[in-house]
């Protein structure tokens, strides 16, 4: 159970929602705009998901994976404008994005301990400077004091179909219909999970991007944050 302490000493924004609804590309560009640390705590699962998967599948050892989530020497940083990931030493940045790692991820996502073993990581991070977090519990689990929150959404078939563009365009074939059914198989288990399933903050601002481009959204993530520094 967290404790509430505020006023919080650094503003703290949190960006929840689906896989693909743009919460990355918009926080990206809004953390730099705004000199917030960010961080994508998607990334952190799907490192754990990569050690799960490089010892033949772990998801039904929680505590073995708890543990190893808790020694992983993760680190997340911006390296000329865009996010680099690093585990254990190694650039995973292009890794994690695997879409085996993706359904992993949504497996070792759901596990109690798992998910205890990286909050620490996820409140601490940035130490004393503005954070803007992106994931599925920010504003329910990790931050429930956030300053803002936001949760970011779109049409399933909008989602996919942008996801499926993200990887022909990195160059990988990709079946439409196959991702629109993990895609709705993540969902489901994000939404359906008993621990820190997915759902929108009581006060989330909820942002539907189905008919926004990426500017727009962008834009209008940026809008919401901006008061935050006149209120201060
Ligand atoms: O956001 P992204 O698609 O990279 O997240 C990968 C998986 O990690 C999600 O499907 C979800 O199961 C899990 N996740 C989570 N809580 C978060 C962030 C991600 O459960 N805060």
């Amino acid at each position: 159970m967290i404790t509430k302490r505020t006023p919080l000493d650094r503003l703290v924004v949190a960006v929840d929602g689906p896989a693909g609804a743009g919460k990355g590309a918009v926080c990206r560009w809004v953390a730099l705009q705004y000199d917030f640390e960010y961080l994508d705590t998607g990334a952190i699962y799907r490192a754990v998901a990569l050690l799960s998967l490089q010892h033949g599948g772990l998801a039904d050892q929680p505590d073995r994976l708890a543990t190893m989530a808790r020694e992983m020497a993760f680190v997340f940083s911006p390296v000329d404008g865009r996010f680099v990931a690093s585990l254990d030493g190694a650039d995973v940045t292009l890794a994690l994005r695997q879409e085996t790692v993706s359904m992993e991820a949504s497996r070792v996502a759901a596990l109690g301990p798992v998910r205890s073993a990286l909050l620490d990581f996820q409140r601490n991070y940035g130490g004393k400077k503005n954070i803007l977090l992106d994931g599925r519990d920010i504003g329910t689990v990790v931050w429930p004091e956030a300053q803002r929150k936001i949760f970011l959404t779109a049409s399933l078939e909008e989602r996919a179909k942008r996801r499926a563009l993200e990887l022909q365009e990195k160059g990988e074939t990709v079946s439409l219909p196959g991702l629109l059914a993990e895609m709705k198989l993540r969902d489901a288990r994000d939404m359906a999970r008993a621990h820190a399933p997915m759902v929108p903050a009581d006060d989330a601002i909820i942002v539907d991007t189905t008919f926004m481009t990426l500017e727009e959204s962008q834009h209008q993530v940026a809008a919401l944050i901006a008061p935050l520094y006149q209120e201060r």
